[in-house]
């Protein structure tokens, strides 16, 4: 993974204003990742792409998350602190654990690959349980002998959606959170895709102001402005404010 020079995380931002959040996730990767397409890393599994979001944010931000979580019983709020390594997991990313099932007297067994983003924009056109199913099994078996999909019995079919939702831990970033004030206890889904947008967006704003006071003060242009260093950037920042 490379860093991301300023122009072109600028340019990410941008484009990925009017974009999907899936979408987003994908061009920060492409940016930092130049031996990876837009179409290749939309075959990444969600946790794959997620961790290598987790490094990329690291490089960009560093490795601590401060967020803010209102306790659903009693509205007082509660400050987060925790790092990247607090909520990175260490798996293989290739195959979700196997998924056994006795039903009717036989015994099912399916293996699954973990969702990727090319999954979830097909599923969204095409929202049928058994081709989503379809889609990432690697092999169906009952009592030992292979099985197509959509023989899967219901309960079986149910159990293995579930699992592609819950089942990839990376993708699925639950934080444990304990109320100071009443003591209730909750889990909360953490994004990283939506936390590092967020701050993409504070540093994109931030950025173009830079360009603007040090274009009006010096009359250089955006791209001479980018290519400085963030510590030069602020060392002229500083002098043209006096
Ligand atoms: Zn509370």
């Amino acid at each position: 993974m490379v860093s991301i020079a300023a122009a072109d995380l600028l340019n990410v931002w941008e484009r990925g204003r009017a974009e999907p959040p899936y979408v987003r996730a994908l061009r920060l990767l492409a940016a930092a990742l130049p031996d990876a397409t837009f179409e290749s890393l939309a075959d990444w599994g969600l946790g794959r792409r997620d961790a290598a979001l987790l490094t990329l944010r690291e490089q960009l931000f560093g490795d601590r998350f401060n967020a803010v979580a209102t306790c659903p019983e009693c509205e007082a709020r509660l400050e987060m602190d925790f790092s990247t390594a607090d909520i990175r997991v260490d798996y293989a990313t290739d195959e979700l654990p196997p998924i056994s099932h006795v039903h009717d007297g036989h015994v099912y067994l399916v293996r699954l690959r973990p969702l990727t983003t090319h999954d979830l924009v097909e599923v969204a056109a095409d929202p049928v349980q058994h081709n989503l199913v379809r889609r990432v099994t690697l092999d169906a078996r009952r009592d030992g002998a292979p099985l197509p999909v959509n023989e899967l019995p219901p309960d079986v079919m149910a159990e293995c959606t579930r699992a592609l939702f819950e089942c990839d831990p990376q993708a699925d970033v639950q934080l444990a959170l304990t109320c100071p004030e009443c003591g209730h206890r909750w889990e909360a889904l953490f994004d990283i895709t939506t936390y590092l947008w967020s701050e993409v967006e504070t540093w994109a704003a931030r950025t173009l102001r830079e360009v603007h006071l040090l274009a009006s003060v010096y009359g250089w242009t955006e791209s001479e402005i980018l290519s400085l260093s963030s510590t030069r950037r602020r060392a002229y920042l500083q002098m043209a404010a006096g």
